[in-house]
């Protein structure tokens, strides 16, 4: 059982060890029971188009609210989920339950206005489980609009075994999802690879999006976003925090911003609202 963050923990030594094993043990042991009878939930967050400033779409974040510890955040229980192989199960639910929210945003408003949602998917589902036929059942179930679902998925996860990846996404990208390249920047990038697979859109990592006063985030922003451009992808920029943020990326011709200088994740009755009445952040 030596997978990713298993290494690190062996490092630890004696009474510490023990402790982080016991708490993994017991979280893993709480998110099945949350699984089972609730606590899990989606919080949605506003993914702007600059050009109107409007919501164009929302990205699906998993929130787990815990009887006693009270709110744990997915850095702390998506690695648990992964080790357990708990993360298949939470992430059918996520992408069940965001597409069905989804198409109830989309029977309020005009075909033009259709929203998106975007889900994180993890290697295992991508990599070791049946992710088209998940992805084929969860829209058909749904009735979301052609293109309107659309996947996160990280580069990272698709250089583990690019044959393999690149023919699943292609599977899916035929069916009508969307594929967004995640956290861009982090990973062993292979700009190669890029070409490799058919992703529509790249979401840049906020570590180059807001990281202050530096003097190579906008070389670094500008090449990515030509680059996005030149294989035909759209680009949205995560982390968006200050108005300076966003001003210099809708100069740079970045599509869409997503970030706390916007909106918050938020509850889907807030979505519900938005969608209905969107209101444009005066700038
Ligand atoms: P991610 O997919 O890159 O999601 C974006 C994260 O950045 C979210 O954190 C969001 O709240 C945060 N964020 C957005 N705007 C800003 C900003 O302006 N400033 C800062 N500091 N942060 C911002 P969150 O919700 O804590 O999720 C963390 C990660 O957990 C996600 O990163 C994703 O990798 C994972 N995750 C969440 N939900 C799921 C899921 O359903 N399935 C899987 N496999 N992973 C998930
Ligand atoms: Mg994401
Ligand atoms: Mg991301
Ligand atoms: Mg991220």
């Amino acid at each position: 059982a030596k997978r990713q963050g298993g290494d690190q923990i062996e490092t630890y030594s004696g009474a510490a060890a023990t402790n982080i094993r016991a708490s993994r043990f017991e979280l893993e042991a709480e998110l099945r029971k949350a699984l089972d009878g609730g606590g899990i939930e989606l919080a949605y967050q506003p993914i702007i188009k600059l050009s109107d400033r409007l919501p164009a779409g929302f990205e699906a974040l998993l929130r787990w609210e815990h009887p006693t510890r009270g709110k744990i955040p997915p850095s702390e229980f998506i690695p648990v989920a992964e080790e357990s192989g708990l993360i298949v199960q939470l992430g059918l639910f996520a992408m069940e339950r965001a597409a069905r929210e989804l198409a109830g945003w989309q029977a309020m408003v005009e075909g033009e206005n259709m929203p998106f949602v975007s889900i994180n998917v993890s290697s295992q589902q991508l990599l070791r489980h049946d992710l088209i036929n998940d992805v084929k059942a969860v829209m058909t179930r749904t009735g979301v609009a052609p293109g309107t679902l659309k996947l996160e998925i990280t580069e990272t996860m698709v250089m583990q075994n690019p044959e393999y990846a690149s023919k699943v996404l292609a599977r899916i990208k035929e069916m009508g999802a969307g594929l967004s390249l995640d956290d861009f920047g982090t990973g062993y990038s292979s700009l190669a690879y890029l070409e490799r697979f058919p992703f529509d859109t790249i979401k840049i990592d906020r570590s180059f999006v807001h990281c202050g006063e530096s003097q190579t985030r906008p070389i670094i922003l500008r090449s990515v976003i030509a680059l996005a451009h030149e294989l035909g992808m759209e680009v949205i920029a995560e982390g968006a925090e200050t108005e300076s943020d966003t001003e210099q990326l809708r100069q740079l011709g970045c599509e869409y911003v997503q970030g706390f200088y916007y909106g918050r994740p938020m509850t889907a009755q807030m979505v519900q609202q938005l969608v209905r009445r969107p209101v444009a952040r005066a700038s």
